[in-house]
């Protein structure tokens, strides 16, 4: 071998390159909510994937061949973990993906399910913005471990992110302050909103279980609509990854309107109301917000 073709591979590392001559980090990403947060932390120096999209529901998500083939050429692989995406383990395994693996979750507490599902925490922690935060420390460092050279960039988007973060999380406090708390009371589809609700003070009721894929039984519903008419709840929510008509139909029955759209395990379309994360905590905060002042005592 001639000594020029031992050199190659060296100068093929991008070390000795600089930054922006090196190629995007192929990064996948879960769903759509994930995707966002890898987005802005990453910047230009890489180029995310998300695999269930806007208004699509992860929960019951089944992988086409071209999910497994992103996966193959994917450099960094990012996941919530707490049992919300269970079908991935087996596609990255299937994919023969040998990219880094980063779990969102990771160090984070999670709050028990309180309804006898299959899964006994809850993953829907990305509703809780202090939570949240640590999620994105997670997937800075992650991203740095694989880009070490880019770490500068990845930190600074990342403490600029968590500002607005925090700033909109102060926010909510104070649309949410002012309800009496007898009144912080909502119904909506799947039991998605647990860290929302411990979070900012309000108990959420809803249909099924954390798992959109449990189906509601006759008896259930009906038991649902006697304590929507009992504990007076007058904030009604269709989601947007759900079938809105059972909401809809138990609202009906209970004497109370439907007050909006949720946005619960996936952004809206591009353009929509919550087609970034910081959007989407916006949109529901102030969607429950109002409907629970426009509450009578
Ligand atoms: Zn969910």
């Amino acid at each position: 071998m001639k000594r020029r073709d031992l050199l190659a591979p060296a100068l093929l590392t991008g070390l000795d390159l600089p930054a922006h001559a090196t190629e995007p980090l192929r990064v996948v990403a879960s769903f759509s909510i994930l995707a966002d947060w890898l987005r802005v932390i990453g910047g230009d120096a890489v180029r995310v994937e998300a695999l269930v999209g806007p208004d699509a529901d992860a929960h019951v998500f089944t992988p086409r061949p071209s999910d497994a083939r992103k996966l193959a050429q994917a450099d960094l692989v990012a996941v919530i973990g707490l049992g919300f995406e269970g079908w991935m383990a087996r596609l990255i395994k299937a994919s023969g993906s040998r990219a880094s693996v980063v779990i969102a979750s990771a160090g984070i507490e999670p709050l028990k399910g309180g309804h006898g599902h299959a899964h006994d925490v809850d993953p829907h922690f990305w509703h809780d913005p202090v939570r949240t935060r640590q999620a994105l420390h997670t997937l800075r460092d992650a991203l740095a471990r694989v880009r070490p050279a880019e770490a500068e960039g990845f930190a600074r988007r990342c403490a600029t992110y968590e500002a607005e973060l925090m700033a909109l999380h102060a926010q909510v406090q104070s649309w949410l302050g002012p309800v009496p708390t007898a009144q912080r009371r909502v119904f909506t589809h799947h039991d998605a909103f647990a860290y929302f609700g411990r979070a900012y003070g309000v108990k959420f009721l809803a249909i099924k279980g954390m798992n959109t894929e449990a189906e509601a039984t006759a008896g259930s519903v009906a038991r649902l609509i006697q304590q929507l008419q009992r504990e007076r709840v007058r904030a009604v929510f269709i989601e947007n990854i759900s079938d809105p008509r059972l909401v809809q139909r138990i609202a009906a029955e209970a004497g109370a309107t439907v007050g909006g759209r949720l946005y619960s395990d996936a952004l809206s379309a591009t353009g929509g109301v919550a087609d970034s994360y910081l959007k989407l905590l916006s949109h529901n905060a102030r969607a429950i917000a109002t409907a629970l002042q426009g509450q009578p005592s």
